[in-house]
């Protein structure tokens, strides 16, 4: 089986700060690390280090940002096709971190906003039945839909991240077999929370709903239940990417072992996860091959 991402890569500039700013401030920072970075990246870099053959597809520019995306996703055990823009800027996101392990993230999407629906389904045409489709937020409108209704075509299956939000996406929960939300995503999406959130999605069309609750765990709901798993007890040092890392980890553990999403995927997404929260940066703070080969034969 194989993963194909199909989203954003970004250069993260990650900047500490004592306390989120008001709006007008003007605050002091330290610059922690530049990384790559991108919700679709992330994705299938952790799916890569997992084990899993991982196609990534998104858009950069032709500018010094798309010589360190290439340059580092050469690193990764990622079959990375990159669309390239003429004229237009790569995308970038700019963290602000603090000291309790908090984080806000301006992306840009100037190259991902860009990507054609053909450009993005072009790979598809090598994909078998049962292969992952795998999205995020980052992508227009039409295009996500588009991506979505070929998956369906071709039988694979399809999994989202509603991320960064759109009120858009509540439409599309039909075409969606996996959705991982966030405690804010799913409030806002599904205008309730916990349970009845997991409920309004699986009654909507989604067959698994993944809820992540940052250090308070996840719950996993389908027609056949609802389980509650805790997160790792870890200290949280910047929390950037543990969303990212989650999904990823699920995925591969269960496409590995050819089955549906079930507990124990979770269980090793949220110990992925944990490892992702205690350490500084994005690409650089997930779990290394030989972390996540351990955390999957458990
Ligand atoms: P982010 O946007 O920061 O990448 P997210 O908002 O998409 O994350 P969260 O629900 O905050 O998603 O976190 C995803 C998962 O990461 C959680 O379900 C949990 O397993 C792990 N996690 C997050 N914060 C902590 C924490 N403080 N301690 C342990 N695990 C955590």
């Amino acid at each position: 089986m194989r993963a194909y991402v199909i989203g954003n890569v970004t250069v993260d500039e990650t900047i500490s700060i004592s306390a989120m700013p008001e709006a007008g401030a003007s605050i002091l920072g330290h610059e922690e690390t530049r990384d790559l970075g991108g919700k679709g990246a992330n994705q299938a870099v952790v799916m890569g280090r997992a084990g899993l053959a991982s196609i990534l597809v998104a858009a950069v520019g032709d500018d010094f940002r798309s010589e360190i995306i290439r340059s580092q996703l050469a690193e990764e055990p990622v079959d990375a096709r990159l669309v390239r823009f003429g004229g237009k800027a790569s995308d970038f996101s700019i963290i602000f971190t603090t000291p309790d392990g908090e984080n806000a993230i301006v992306t840009t999407t100037d190259s991902a906003g860009s990507l054609t629906l053909s450009e993005a389904i072009r790979p598809l045409a090598e994909s078998a039945s049962g292969d992952l489709v795998v999205l995020q937020g980052n992508l227009s409108d039409d295009v996500t839909r588009g991506i979505l209704e070929e998956a369906r075509r071709r039988q694979l299956v399809t999994a989202f991240n509603p991320s960064p939000l759109r009120r858009f996406f509540a439409d599309l929960w039909p075409l969606i077999d996996i959705a991982f939300l966030n405690k804010g995503e799913a409030e806002s999406l599904t205008g309730t929370c916990g349970q009845a959130a997991a409920s309004t999605l699986i009654s909507a069309g989604v067959k698994y709903a993944v809820l992540t609750l940052g250090g308070e765990g996840a719950m996993l709901a389908s027609r056949a239940g609802t389980l509650e798993i805790p997160a790792a007890t870890v200290t949280a040092i910047d929390t950037t990417g543990a969303g990212d890392t989650f999904m990823g980890t699920a995925l591969a553990s269960c496409a590995l072992r050819g089955v549906p999403l079930d507990a124990r995927a979770i269980r090793h997404a949220s110990a992925a996860a944990a490892v992702t929260v205690s350490r500084r940066g994005t690409r650089s703070a997930f779990p290394t091959k030989a972390e996540l080969h351990a955390i999957l034969a458990a």
